[in-house]
């Protein structure tokens, strides 16, 4: 019998929410405590948002705003972390598995250093893989643009995919 043959497939997914008062602040599905957050139909978390577009990218499943429109009242304040287990059911209905996930974070304020291993161990936990195939970076804006003068976060992910080729 011949070894199995397996297939690889990239993604790359980004998103940027604007930081205001009033919100909590939700970051690859944990709280973080700061006295903003990030505005958006959604809970807004932009890290989870952006690994959703990557996963979707690797797998030619399309994007989240086609999926969840941000016009849509059912996912009015919905919890990124639901979309996100949707997105995986997806993926993985198409046979893909999670090789590795890398995410960068940019934000000028908080400083994110002391809950990069909490962000790692919510999306392992969310994508239901290992805590060491999940990596995540983070950045400040170096004072420009609108992450750097503290409007925005951003988020930037990529994910590698991989299945047993069908024959
Ligand atoms: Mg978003």
């Amino acid at each position: 019998m011949n070894a199995p043959q397996y297939e690889y497939r990239a993604g790359i997914g980004t998103d940027i929410h604007q930081l205001v008062e009033g919100r909590k602040l939700f970051l690859g599905g944990i709280e973080i405590p700061y006295p903003l957050g990030l505005l958006g139909h959604s809970d807004a978390d932009a890290v989870l948002h952006a690994l959703m577009d990557a996963l979707l990218g690797a797998a030619g499943l399309g994007d989240i705003g086609t999926l969840f429109s941000d016009t849509d009242p059912q996912w009015k304040d919905a919890d990124s972390r639901q979309l996100l287990r949707c997105v995986r059911e997806q993926v993985r209905k198409q046979g893909w598995e999670v090789v590795n996930a890398d995410v960068i974070v940019h934000a000028q304020q908080p400083k994110l250093t002391p809950f990069k291993g909490q962000m790692r161990r919510s999306i392992a936990d969310l994508l239901d893989t290992d805590f060491g195939r999940i990596n995540v970076k983070a950045k400040t804006g170096e004072g420009l643009g609108p992450v750097g003068t503290g409007q925005a976060i951003e988020a930037t992910a990529i994910v590698l995919l991989c299945r047993q080729e069908k024959r």
